[in-house]
This record gives C-alpha cells, structure tokens and sequence, in this order.
C-alpha cells in the first residue's frame, strides 16, 4: 500500500461549529502515513454538509423540482450554485489546503464526492435565475431562445426573461418524474441538462481554483463515475484536473462494461493520468464478493487497460450508517480476513512488478468510439422513443469488440480521429457541422464508419433536423432513412392504444444479411433509400419486408457502414466483421467467453474472466506473470498471464 485516500464527507469532523476547526486527528492520521512513506489523496468533506450548515443556512439546500425543499441528511443535499454554500465551500477547502500542503506526501486531492444530483438537481430560485442568465449568455435574444427551443408546440413562447427559469417546467404537469428530466418538452429540458452539467463543472472549478492556489504541485481531481455519465459533461470537467478518476466496483456489470468503463475514463483527458479511486474487495451490494483471484484478474486488466492507481474502498468495514454492510478490506472487527491478504497479496506483487512493468505504455487502439456527452442527454430527455436505450446500445456494441479481443478508445466528438481506422457512432443523434465535416474527411482519406440508427438526425437543441437523416452525411454513407417504427409496443388486435405498455407485444421483424447470417431486429426500425450504397442486410418480413436494414458505401478512399435497426447479437457481430475486415483492423485470438488478451506495446496480457479454465496461446517472450509450455498459457479460474517480448534481462 502507497495511498490512503481520507477524508470526504468528514466534514463535521473537521468543523463541528461555524469557524470551530478540529483537525487534530487528520494531522495524526497524516503525519503517521508520512512517516511510512505512505502517501495521501485528501478529499474535501463538501459531499456532506453538516447540520449546523443547513439549519443556520436553509437555503444552502437544494430544493426539488416542484419547489420542495430537501431534508437535511443523507448526502449531497446542497445547492451548488447557492452563494452561501459556496462560501463555507471555500472556507473549509481554504482550511484544509493551507494546513495540509505542508505534508510532503499529501500529493494529490479529491474534490467533494462523486459530484452529481443524488437526491435532486436542485431547482430553487437562485438556480432558477442562473438558469436565465446561462440562457441569456447563450441565446442574447428571447427571439433566439424561441427559435432554438421551438417554442411554438403548446404555446411555449416566452415574451419577457422574467419568465424563464426552472420553474417552467412542472414536472407534475405532463408525465414527468422530477429527477430523469423527461417532462414533455425536450429542447427545454435539454438545455436544463446543460446548464446543470455546466454548474457542477463551475462548482468543481471553484474548489480547483483554491486548490491550486494555495497548494501548488499538488494533483486535483475527482473520483467520478460510469461508463457513461449522464449529468456532467465530463469531458469539459476532466480539462480542469490533473488525474481522471472512476469509481469503478467491478461487480456491478459484466467485465465487458467494466472496460468500456476504463476506455472511457483512460481516454477522457490523455495523457492525464487515469485512476480509480474506488473499488471493491467485496460484493458491493448484497451480491457474494469477488474471489481473491477476481480481485487480482480485475486489477491486471485496469493495469494493460491503462490505469495508473487502483484504490479500494473502504479500508475498514463501517458500524453504523448507509454503507454499513459495504465491506471494507477489514472486518467490522478491525480484523484482517481473505480479504486483507487477498489485497496485500496483490499490491505485493504488483510492487514486485513495477520495475518489469515500467515499460508498459498505454494502449493504442485502431478502434474508436465516439462518446456524445449531448446524445445521452438527448435520449435522456426525449418523452418518445426512449426505447432506444443509449447506455445498454453503447454496451452492447461495445461487447462485440471486447468478445473479438480488439481494443478500443473512446473519445468525445471534437477528438482527432486520424489516429483510428475505424470509427463507431452508435446512435449519435446529435452529430455538429465539425464532426461531419472530419467524419467525411476520415473516410475520404481512407477510414472506416460504422454507424446505428439515428445518426445526424436532431439539431443543436435536441428538435429533429427537418431533413432526411443521415442529415449532412447522405453521400458519405450513400443512403437516407425514408421513414422509421418503434416496435416496442405495437397494438394486438384486442388490445387499444390505452393498453399498458408492458402488456404489448414488441415486434422483432426477422433480417437477412446478403451474405451471411439471418436474424431479428429489435425495438427500433429505419426504412433505407440507397442511392449509392449497397445493401448488407434486409428486412424479411414486417413493414418494410424486402427493404434494406444495413448498407455500406465507398466513399473516397474508405467505406461507411449503417445499420438502420438494432439487430442482434449475430447481425450485428456479422456486419463489425465486415467493418473490421474493411478497415484492416486485426482482430485478437478467438477465446473463450470472457477471456482477455490485450497486446500493449511489447507486452501481451490474458486474463481468464471466468471459472472455466482455457488455453491461449502467447507469442515468444518472458512470462512476467504465469506460466507459458509450448506457446501455450493454460488459465486456470481468473489466472492472468503476462509475457513480454524483446525482453532483456538487465535492460540499460
Ligand atoms: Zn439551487
């Protein structure tokens, strides 16, 4: 052990009464780590105002929408934008930066806690009236504001400022829930989205600002979460810090997720560093806890995938509280288990293997998703046609490839795409003049799309373009969608439009590929005019029996490829084939499920996920890590093997 991250949420342990600071037992804590060389991530306790705060202070708390008031307790029951909050923000933060620079191994710091509406965006009057002046700022007219909301639908003009704020939009009025944002109107509640996202990046910029002011060298940032997070662009927060961090508890999805997870984060900012600030060594919830070989099989692929700290939570499992049953690497004891020795093991050897892993670089993928922080708060906000699930469609897209052993980056729109030979956009609903343009640039130049459904099909504010989709990239795929369904709730013949949604039937309309696997297509269907491109794919029967379901189209030196339906997993695994094939992306070996070979630079990584136990073969080199006879590692349950090729053995 190297780190101990402490202190979020302590705040009434640091300041039990308004000015009242007792710090004492931090400096205990910190100066005992210093003498062990042991260094320290130091959070600042905002996450968890303290009850003297709030009752002195009732408007530091956030405020639902609908106008209630939250209750003091649990956590994260501020209101970021409010002034007063701000101030004893920056008092407490100002506090613990000028006594804790000093410690030479207090190295880095935590800003709050998992930033992000735990219990609500907050909607009180002080956000309401930074929200019309976030909104001014953008649009400088009400005309302008009109125009990009589409006020017209239900007679939503706005005719004075006064009028605009988050109290616009009742929840209560049309369908929504108060929380997820979907309330009938998707321009404005898009725009809400953006401007909450935009306030928590501002709230995180005041803590970096004195911070970096007052300890200078040190590193910030916080831990944050995913894969995909939908309440902060955290692209534009990640520009603020010096390290990228996830809480990343490997049990909550399947390994798949899990590394869709670290491709995001280890590309949120590059080269700034990716951590993870949290993980378990135990069963999150009320799930059995990892193996200790999990554990070491989880911490190998964070490392080949480019993690640069793995840090558990917590060190102690809690007696009291929320997270009482959370297990910590300690018993509720104090007293060391598997699970201590399980860590320890861990960190032992991968001390052992700093100086044989020094070299490891971080991966280079060919393979590039795109991330559009604004499409998942398009389809977050959207009232119809939220079956298209953007988070499970970005996993299950994201599979395919981690099934193929092909590693991939994830970037955000604006990223450089020259790097890549291929580029995946699934269901990229908002796609700017920018990305088009270097979209069409890339595959003039030789590279390979891969797109699903609703690609380029709505403007800047969330309102469809009133073109024909693909808009601005019709040539470059050599298509436009006719005319689309969702098929998740189609009316039986006994059934009315009044039935319950879960009681109707969702049609799967079957699809052939031209020249490869038949299947089914699901939740979602477009009608595909192809102008230039040809067909990959039809439907067999339903409304559009006979049409084309996916095409592909040269264009310039490279090829576009659309699929206009979710397919399945063997449609859509057929037709990445065909864009991996096309864009000569080598795909890994074939192993068995959940079975990872990563090649990173001169080193190749397996890692057996699972309890079966495989064979891979390994190319000629050192096993750093497990053993190879003959070419070949045998991986018993959640064994990893590490060789190294062109190793030298005292390398200068
Ligand atoms: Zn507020």
């Amino acid at each position: 052990m190297n780190l101990v991250r402490i202190g979020e949420f302590a705040w009434t342990a640091m300041e039990p009464a308004e000015g009242t600071f007792t710090l004492d037992w931090l400096h205990t804590v910190v100066g005992k780590l210093q003498k062990e060389k042991i260094n320290v991530l130091l959070c600042t306790p905002t996450a968890a105002p303290p009850i003297w705060l709030t009752r002195t202070y009732p408007e530091t708390l956030a405020v639902r929408r609908g106008g209630q008031r939250v209750a003091h307790g649990s956590r994260r029951h501020y209101c970021p934008t409010n002034a007063t909050f701000r101030r004893h923000s920056a008092r407490v933060t100002e506090k613990l930066a000028t006594e804790f620079a000093p410690y030479d191994n207090v190295i880095a710091w935590q800003l709050d806690n998992e930033l992000g509406p735990e219990c609500t965006f907050c909607f009180c009057n002080d956000c309401s009236a930074a929200f019309r002046r976030w909104c001014r700022d953008r649009y400088v007219t009400l005309d302008a504001l009109n125009a990009a909301w589409q006020t017209r639908f239900w007679s939503m003009d706005f005719t004075e400022w006064d009028q605009v704020g988050l109290g616009i939009m009742p929840h209560a009025n049309y369908g929504g829930d108060g929380f997820s944002g979907r309330n009938g109107y998707p321009s404005i509640e898009f725009d809400i989205r953006r401007f909450f996202s935009d306030t928590f990046v501002d709230f995180a910029a005041h803590q970096t600002q004195i911070l970096r002011r007052l300890h200078p060298g040190s590193m910030v940032g916080t831990n944050m979460m995913g894969p995909l997070f939908q309440s902060i662009d955290y692209y534009k927060m990640a520009e603020l810090f010096d390290y990228v961090a996830d809480d990343l508890y490997f049990d909550l999805g399947t390994m798949s997720v899990d590394v869709l997870a670290m491709d995001v984060f280890r590309g949120m900012a590059p080269p700034k560093p990716f951590w993870i600030t949290e993980t378990g060594s135990a069963g999150l919830t009320h799930q059995k806890g990892p193996y200790p070989k999990q554990l070491r099989a989880w911490a190998f692929s964070a490392l080949a995938h480019g993690c640069k700290a793995h840090i558990f939570f917590r060190w102690r499992t809690c007696l009291a509280g929320h997270e009482q049953d959370l297990q910590g690497i300690l018993e509720h004891s104090g007293l060391p288990s598997y699970r201590y020795r399980a860590v320890k093991d861990l960190f032992t050897e991968l001390a052992a293997l700093e100086k044989p892993l020094a070299s490891l670089p971080l991966p280079a993928p060919e393979v590039a998703f795109i991330n559009s922080f604004e499409s998942v708060i398009a389809y977050d906000t959207t009232v119809i046609g939220r079956s298209v699930r953007y988070m499970p469609h970005h996993c299950e897209t994201h599979q395919h490839f981690f099934d193929r052993n092909v590693q991939v980056d994830y970037i955000p729109p604006g990223r450089d795409l020259s790097p890549y030979k291929l580029v995946v956009l699934p269901t990229i609903c908002l796609v700017t003049d920018d990305l088009a343009r270097r979209l069409r640039a890339f595959v003039n130049a030789g590279g390979v799309v891969l797109a699903t459904p609703q690609l380029a099909t709505r403007d800047a504010n969330n309102n469809y373009v009133p073109r024909v989709a693909p808009d601005g990239l019709q040539d470059v795929f050599g298509l436009h969608v006719d005319s689309h369904n969702y098929l998740e709730n189609a009316c039986e013949a006994d059934q009315t439009l009044a039935t319950p949604v879960q009681t109707m039937v969702a049609e799967t309309p079957a699809v052939q590929c031209l020249q490869g696997p038949s299947g089914l297509c699901e939740r979602y269907m477009e009608d595909l005019v192809l102008t230039t491109a040809s067909p990959l794919a039809v439907y067999r029967d339903n409304l559009y029996a006979s049409r084309p379901a996916a095409a592909v189209n040269p264009f310039g030196h490279g090829e576009a490829f659309y699929l206009g339906a979710f397919l399945d997993k063997t449609l859509t695994g057929h037709i990445i084939d065909l864009a991996l094939t096309r864009a000569g992306v080598k795909q890994g070996p074939r192993t068995d499920p959940w079975v990872e070979v990563l090649t990173v630079g001169d080193f190749t990584v397996a890692i057996n996920h699972s309890r079966t136990t495989t064979r891979v073969t390994m190319p000629t080199g050192k096993p750093l890590v497990g053993e190879v006879k003959d070419g070949v590692t045998t991986l018993e349950a959640y064994d990893v093997c590490v060789v190294k090729r062109k190793y030298k053995e005292n390398p200068s």
